[in-house]
């Protein structure tokens, strides 16, 4: 999946485009934590219970079904659309359609490998999240013309000291609709807030980081895979300028689940494709919104708009596909000679 800040921004921008007409409060950190969808509950993960595997299955199947699920329980409290709560449920729809477009392209670049490496010839680290913040770099400087180095993102997401209770229950709602089991988790509530709490460190941890605290990563003692594991999560100051990351020459690519049909497309074609979907996506969530409509045309309508499948690799049932095709860029050879040359060299400065 993109990461924290491309999730940010095509959130923003899909909704300030689609809603012009509204006055969504889009400067939200209800916003911002919303367009980060499931995968919070992703990040960190050091408090228990973890709300893990529900994240994994909201990346499985039913996004549009918890989608809907969130608005109903939001206009059947009579929150208006143009509130906090409704820029959270908005900025959660776009997150799926960036995963879904975004998804197969970083795989087949980056892979989605095992977090340790089996075999020598693995690279030492995961190069998927990685690629992921490298994009975040590109897309912030193309979109906003900021780096990570300036833009705040935890201003943009955090919403407090403890998750807002009808964020809390609005994710309650998502996943009661999706998840029969999840109707008698008694800890529910405990692994949400676990979720929030853990995230929230997470993206504090990696916000702003500065050159200096860059440096301390590539030039601590730990051994060197542990080193660029740690390295992999935070936005690199610098990118492999010999490297094609958002495939400007628009070389070939496949969906890993499909050998046959390569994709010419650079992300910022990518980005468009998914930024007309989400801009139609966000117009139905205001159509079903509205005075007027029935619990059950919204759910539809919502559902509909969102879908449901998969958002690694766009299927509607069952797991996702069994991943066979895929093309690494050399990520982990470009970190890893980088940290060397920065140990070899202190003094070297960064080109940017
Ligand atoms: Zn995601």
């Amino acid at each position: 999946m993109p990461s924290q800040i491309a999730h940010l921004v095509f959130a923003v921008e899909a909704i300030s485009r689609g809603l012009a007409d509204l006055t969504v409060p889009v400067e939200s950190p209800w916003l911002g934590l919303g367009a980060q969808g499931p995968d919070i509950f992703y990040h960190n993960r050091r408090r228990r219970p973890s709300a893990l595997g529900y994240g994994a299955l909201l990346h499985r199947r039913g996004y549009g079904a918890a989608v809907a699920a969130m608005a109903e329980s939001a206009r059947e409290r009579a929150v208006r659309l143009e509130s906090s709560l409704g820029a959270f449920v908005l900025a959660f729809a776009t997150h799926a359609i960036l995963d879904r477009e975004f998804h197969p392209f970083i795989n087949y670049r980056a892979g989605w490998g095992a977090s340790a490496p089996r075999v020598a010839t693995d690279p030492p680290f995961q190069l998927h999240p990685w690629l992921e913040r490298a994009l975040d770099v590109i897309i912030l400087h193309r979109r906003w013309n900021q780096s990570p180095q300036t833009l705040d993102v935890l201003a943009r997401l955090d919403c407090g000291p403890d998750l807002p209770a009808p964020i809390a229950h609005a994710y309650c709602r998502a996943l009661h609709a999706v998840s029969p089991a999840s109707r008698t988790d008694a800890h529910l509530a405990l692994r949400l807030r676990n979720a929030y709490h853990d995230a929230i460190g997470f993206y504090g941890a990696t916000n702003l980081v500065t050159l200096e605290r860059y440096e301390e990563f590539l030039q601590s003692d730990e051994p060197v895979g542990r080193r660029a594991r740690w390295i992999s999560l935070l936005h690199p100051p610098v990118l492999p300028e010999a490297l094609d990351l958002a495939n400007d020459s628009h070389l070939p690519w496949y969906n890993p689940c499909d050998v046959e049909n390569p994709s010419y497309e650079s992300i910022e074609d990518l980005w468009e494709r998914a930024m007309r979907e989400a801009i139609s996506v966000v117009c139905a969530i205001a159509g079903a919104w509205g005075d007027g409509v029935s619990a059950s045309d919204a759910a539809a309508a919502i559902t509909h708009a969102v879908g449901d499948s998969n958002l690694s690799d766009g299927r509607t049932i069952g797991r996702p596909c069994r991943k066979r095709n895929c093309s690494l860029l050399p990520l982990d050879r470009w970190l890893l000679a980088v940290m060397e040359q920065r140990r070899a060299d202190p003094g070297i400065h960064w080109s940017r």
